[in-house]
């Protein structure tokens, strides 16, 4: 049997978190799917120093553990798990997890972003056995080794100074000769005698014994050559992708899947249906500003239904 909401939200990172808590105040008792990873990305990092409110900084799973505990205040609702479908053709909106349907008449997606991978078989192969996208998880397992890092933004960077806490030497691999970080974070990695670059180059095999990483082979973005960095770890800070799958056919995108917004509203290509956070957002990608289209969100969502006469 469903059960009926007036709103659905699905995900639980900031944006979610954001738009729960302003929805839950306007009366809304929203429902809120967390998805895989409940809290979204923030939680597998270390200190968050940009966000505001916190002048010392903040760990990422206590920001979110307040964000949750905050908006459950005012009575949101958390379901574990992934919502597996969804049909937004009609009112109400069906949203299913597996076999369990709820409907909607308002849904607010706040889905996120996901790491990207190379997409490379040897990545595949090692994935687990030296191969991670995420070191804030896995970065105790290579105490006083070698290591890589690919990319040149703000993740890579990040990745890369954190796992100099254990590793021997973390090289960072470029494809071009300059770093996309923001400057602080470019500045604090020069000064770490622990980092190394491997400036204009791209990772063109992991290698490895079939049970772990032992090196990778690098080919120049210059001039093709090709070189074998010796390292037990290659860690991927190569950019994030829009957690979009299910919403395929159903609310419009831009070319890579992000949902396309009526800027600057969250309104998406269905009306009642709202988006918020990275999954609407290939610019800024910050937590605050996923906060921030949360709240928007919600508010949208609320005069929405106020509109339609849904109280
Ligand atoms: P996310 O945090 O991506 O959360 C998405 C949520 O949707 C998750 O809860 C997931 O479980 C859920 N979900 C996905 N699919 C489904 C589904 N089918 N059903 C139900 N739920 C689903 N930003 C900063 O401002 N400062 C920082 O210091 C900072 N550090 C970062 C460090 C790292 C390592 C990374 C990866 C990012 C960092 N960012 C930082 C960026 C910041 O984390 C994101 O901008 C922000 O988390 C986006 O929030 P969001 O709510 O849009 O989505
Ligand atoms: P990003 O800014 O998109 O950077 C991705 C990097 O990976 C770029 O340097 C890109 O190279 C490179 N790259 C992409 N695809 C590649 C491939 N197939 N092979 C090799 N290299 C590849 O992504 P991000 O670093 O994950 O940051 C995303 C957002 O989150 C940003 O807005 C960032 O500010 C935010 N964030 C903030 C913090 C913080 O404030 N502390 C921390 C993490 C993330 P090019 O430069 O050549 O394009």
């Amino acid at each position: 049997m469903a059960t009926h909401e007036r709103l659905v939200i699905i995900g639980s990172g900031p944006a979610g978190y954001t738009a729960a808590l302003y929805a839950a105040r306007a009366n809304l008792a929203p429902l809120l799917f967390e998805g895989l990873q409940p809290g979204g990305q923030l939680t597998i990092t270390t200190d968050v120093e940009n966000y505001p409110g916190f002048p010392e900084g903040i760990m990422g799973p206590e920001l979110m553990e307040k964000l949750k505990a905050q908006a459950e205040r005012f009575g949101t609702r958390y379901v574990a798990g992934e919502v597996t479908r969804v049909d937004f053709s009609r009112r109400p909106f069906s949203v299913w997890q597996e076999d369990s349907l709820s409907t909607a008449d308002a849904v607010i997606v706040a889905t996120g972003a996901s790491a990207k991978w190379l997409g490379i078989p040897s990545e595949v192969k090692y994935r687990g056995k030296g191969v991670s996208a995420c070191a804030t998880c896995d970065g105790f397992f290579f105490k006083g080794v070698d290591v890589a890092v690919v990319g040149g933004g703000d993740t890579a960077v990040e990745e890369a100074s954190f796992l100099t806490k254990y590793a021997n030497k973390v090289t960072i691999v470029h494809r071009r000769d300059e770093l996309r970080a923001s400057k602080v974070m470019q500045q604090r990695a020069r000064k770490n005698p622990k980092i190394d670059f491997a400036w204009s180059s791209v990772v063109e095999e992991v290698l490895g014994d079939a049970k772990a990483v032992t090196g990778i082979r690098l080919k120049s973005t210059r001039d093709g050559s090709t070189r074998v960095l010796p390292v037990q770890g290659l860690f991927m800070g190569i950019g994030h992708e829009p957690n979009t799958a299910i919403f395929k056919g159903q609310l419009e995108m831009n070319e890579v899947g992000y949902l396309r917004v009526r800027a600057p509203s969250t309104y998406t290509s269905v009306d009642g249906v709202f988006a918020a956070g990275d999954v609407s957002d290939p610019t800024y990608r910050q937590a605050v500003s996923a906060a921030g289209t949360g709240c928007m969100a919600a508010i949208d969502a609320e005069r929405w239904l106020a509109e339609k006469g849904i109280h």
